[in-house]
C-alpha cells in the first residue's frame, strides 16, 4: 500500500467479537452508512473527528472523501483492525483513548500533529450508548471548535434532547442543548442496521453550535449549577428543588420565592415547564445580585 494513498481503504478480514462493555453495536447496513456520511458531507479541506471508530464502518467512507480524519477508539482489541486497515492513509490518525478524557481543542491545535491545525472541526458518531450523555455534555463544552456534529443516539436520548416545555422528558440535557446548539433529527436507524442489534431504536441528529448564545460564557457554570439543582426531583416544584440546592447556590438564590416571584415565575410549578427564556432570567437576576 502506497503511503501518500487517500481514499479507497480495503476492509480487513479478521473482526474482534463485539464487547457489550464498550456499547459495540456495530454499523452493517450500507445505506445507514452512507445517509451519516453524507449527512456530514466531509470535504477535502476539513478535519473529521470520529468518536468510537469500532470496525471502521464510518471510518472508511470518511478517509475515502478525502478530509483528514482523527479517529478515537477505546478498545485496544479493535486498534490492530483500525491501524492494519487504515494505517498507511496519510489522511488517517488514530487516537487510543477515552473519548471522554479527550481535550478536542488540544487534539485539533496539537502542535506536534502532522495535521494542519484547523481552527474548526466536524465531528461524527455513532456514540456507544453508556457514555452518550456525558459524551454529548462534554462537547457542549467545547461547542466552539465544532461547526457541525452528526450523532447517533438512542431515540429515548433524542426525545428528552428535543423535549418541549410541559413535556416530561424535559430536563438538564434538554436546556444545555437548547442552549448552546441548534438541533435537527435527521432519521431514525432501525436495530438490524447494526451487528449485534441493539435492543432500542436509534436516531441520527444534527447539531450545530448557535453563533449567538443568551447566556454569558460566565454565566455558564451557575446556568448548569441551576438547571441540576432545578431538575434534581423531577416531580418536586421548582420552589422545593431549590430549597434543597447546594450551600453555595443556596447562598446565591438568597430568598427563593423572592426570586421567583421576581421572574414571574409559579413556585408551583416543576422545572420541566420552564422556557429557556425562564431559566436565563433566573441566572440573570441571580448573577445581578452577586454583583450588588
Ligand atoms: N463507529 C462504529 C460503527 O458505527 O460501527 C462503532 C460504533 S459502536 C456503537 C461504539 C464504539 O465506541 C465502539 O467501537 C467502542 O469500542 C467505542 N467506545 C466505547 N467507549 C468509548 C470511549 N470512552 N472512548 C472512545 N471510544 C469508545
Amino acid at each position: 500500500m502506497n503511503k501518500s494513498k487517500i481514499g479507497n481503504p480495503k476492509p480487513a478480514i479478521q473482526k474482534p467479537f463485539a464487547k457489550k462493555s464498550f456499547g459495540q453495536n456495530f454499523l452493517v447496513d450500507q445505506n445507514y452508512i452512507e445517509k451519516i456520511v453524507a449527512a456530514l458531507n466531509p470535504r477535502k479541506d476539513e478535519t473529521i473527528i470520529e468518536i468510537g471508530a469500532g470496525r471502521g464502518a464510518l471510518t472508511e467512507k470518511l478517509i475515502e472523501s478525502g478530509a483528514k480524519i482523527i479517529a478515537i477508539e477505546l478498545d485496544r482489541d479493535l486498534i490492530p483492525l483500525l491501524r492494519g486497515n487504515f494505517g498507511e492513509y496519510e489522511n488517517f490518525r488514530l487516537i487510543e483513548q477515552d473519548a471522554l478524557k479527550v481535550d478536542f481543542a488540544e487534539l485539533l491545535n496539537n502542535p506536534k500533529s502532522d495535521f494542519p491545525n484547523p481552527k474548526k472541526a466536524k465531528l461524527v458518531a455513532n456514540l456507544p450508548y453508556y457514555i452518550s450523555t456525558a459524551i454529548l455534555q462534554k462537547l457542549i463544552r467545547q461547542r466552539g471548535i465544532f461547526s457541525w456534529m452528526i450523532l447517533m443516539f438512542q431515540r429515548e436520548v433524542v426525545d428528552r434532547i428535543t423535549a418541549k416545555p410541559g413535556n416530561s422528558e424535559r430536563g438538564f440535557l434538554t436546556l444545555l442543548v437548547e442552549a448552546y446548539l441548534n438541533t435537527e433529527k435527521l432519521f431514525d436507524v432501525p436495530p438490524n442496521a447494526f451487528q449485534p442489534s441493539p435492543k432500542v431504536q436509534s436516531a441520527v441528529m444534527r447539531l450545530i453550535t448557535k453563533e449567538v448564545c443568551k447566556i454569558d460564557v460566565e454565566k455558564e457554570d451557575l446556568f448548569r449549577e441551576l438547571l441540576s439543582a432545578g431538575f434534581t426531583q423531577k416531580r418536586k416544584t421548582i420552589l422545593n428543588n431549590l430549597r434543597n440546592a447546594q450551600p453555595n447556590l443556596k447562598e446565591k438564590i438568597g430568598n427563593i420565592e423572592n426570586l421567583l416571584e421576581n421572574c414571574r415565575i409559579d413556585s408551583k410549578r416543576r422545572a420541566e415547564t420552564l422556557t429557556l427564556n425562564e431559566w436565563i432570567n433566573l441566572i440573570e437576576k441571580l448573577h445581578n445580585c452577586g454583583d450588588n
